[in-house]
């Protein structure tokens, strides 16, 4: 039996998460964390009577306490409460779904409670990466990637020496305005940048693939995990997300992970590592397939992806602004109150006003994303 805590429960992965605890009798689940979404948590927390389960408001933690008075499952609130939830004495390990840099407390929470992480949470590793993967080496857990082109490049690692790798080839889909100029994208509504041409996700990170910039925090994300430098860290356009990454090692060879677009893969890979198990779902079918197309990525339009190079040659705290600067944009875009292309201009001032903070601990990341918020705030 192996005991889970999924923090972010009601979002895309946390309910994909729960799909395949649901077809495996053997992953118990423990800990249940959510934002908002009271009406989901309640009724997750009735199906699979986790010990403990946290909502961010203490007003709806109250609300749970009495819709739940029947079960003994107890209920908490806000950053302790996550806390909480990620040092549960009972789980192996920790599905970090949550959204945003509000991860990156109970990820290091999780860390030195010995959990071990499915990190889907990239802004944790963005932000904190410096700090995450030498605690988690200290702390002896592992952290076993989610993102599907992590979980490829994860997969295809497998069986390889770390000094033979050569390049990661981190692919991208293109998003749903591949191939459109900045003319184009300046017409852009929300409603255009959420359809995502083959994932289907969460609303942040289906913008982020829009503007690219889901793919910058992923050669960040990258450079973490699997310590290469990030001028070995080639994005190829892949659009039919066939292809959800490759390896080049130092003989030329290259190897992929291939499959049909479907997070459930990469979660469950990730929690019963180095298992592989029966995932019911669609095959690849190479008779049906014409081609596998490649494309260079456009990064004079899509200029997430020039930021984030950015941000890590600049290395301390840019990383941080380059998220932060995007999550306030996106935000902002959501609600309607900028346009597409201000989500670019919103990250370039955060950057171009920044004062890079060496190697910021935890507080300073905190700190920066604070001042983000505020300039972001006095300006747009
Ligand atoms: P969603 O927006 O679908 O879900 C986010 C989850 O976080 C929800 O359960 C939400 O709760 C919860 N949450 C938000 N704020 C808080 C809070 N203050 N306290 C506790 N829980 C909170 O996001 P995704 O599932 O799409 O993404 C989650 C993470 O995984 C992101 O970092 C994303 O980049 C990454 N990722 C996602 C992929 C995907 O396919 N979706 C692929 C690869 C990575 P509520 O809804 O109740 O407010």
């Amino acid at each position: 039996m192996k005991n889970v805590a999924v923090i972010g429960s009601t979002g895309s992965i946390g309910t994909q998460t729960l799909e395949i605890a649901r077809a495996n009798d053997d992953l118990n689940v423990v800990a249940l964390a959510a934002g908002r979404n009271t009406k989901l948590l309640e009724a997750q927390a009735r199906e699979f009577r986790p010990e403990i389960i946290g909502i961010w408001s203490e007003e709806d933690a109250r609300g749970l306490r009495i819709s739940l008075a029947d079960t003994d499952i107890k209920v908490v609130s806000g950053m302790e409460g996550l806390i909480e939830i990620a040092e549960l004495g009972s789980s192996d390990i920790v599905v970090t779904g949550i959204v945003g840099m509000i991860g990156i407390r109970p990820t290091i929470a999780a860390i030195n409670a010995g959990k071990d992480i499915a990190l889907a949470n990239k802004e944790t590793l963005v932000t904190a990466g410096h700090i995450i993967m030498p605690l988690a080496k200290e702390k002896g857990v592992s952290i076993l990637p989610v993102d599907s082109e992590h979980s490829a490049i994860f997969q295809s690692l497998q069986g390889n020496v770390h000094g033979d790798v050569a390049k990661i080839l981190l692919t991208a889909s293109g998003g749903p305005f591949r191939g459109k100029d900045t003319e184009f994208l300046s017409h852009m509504k929300v409603e255009d940048a959420l359809k995502h041409p083959n994932w289907s996700m969460g609303r942040k990170i289906t913008i982020d693939s829009a503007t690219m910039v889901n793919k910058g925090l992923e050669v960040i994300e990258a450079k973490w995990l699997f310590d290469v430098e990030p001028e070995n860290i080639q994005v190829v356009v892949q659009p039919q997300s066939i292809i959800h990454s490759m390896v080049e090692y130092r003989d030329g060879a290259v190897i992929a992970q291939l499959g049909t677009p479907d997070m459930k893969l990469p979660i469950q890979y990730a929690l019963f590592y180095p298992e592989r198990r029966f995932l019911a779902g669609d095959r690849l079918d190479f008779w049906a397939m014409n081609s596998i197309l490649i494309e260079k990525p456009d990064m004079d339009v899509f200029k997430g992806l020039k930021y984030a190079y950015s941000a890590i040659a600049d290395g301390g705290s840019m990383p941080t602004v380059f998220n932060a600067a995007n999550e306030c944009a996106v935000a902002r875009f959501l609600d309607r109150k900028i346009e597409f292309l201000d989500i670019y201009k919103i990250i370039e001032e955060c950057m171009a006003s920044h004062t890079v903070i060496p190697d910021p601990d935890v507080p300073q990341i905190l700190d920066t994303e604070k001042w983000v918020y505020d300039f972001v705030e006095s300006r747009w």
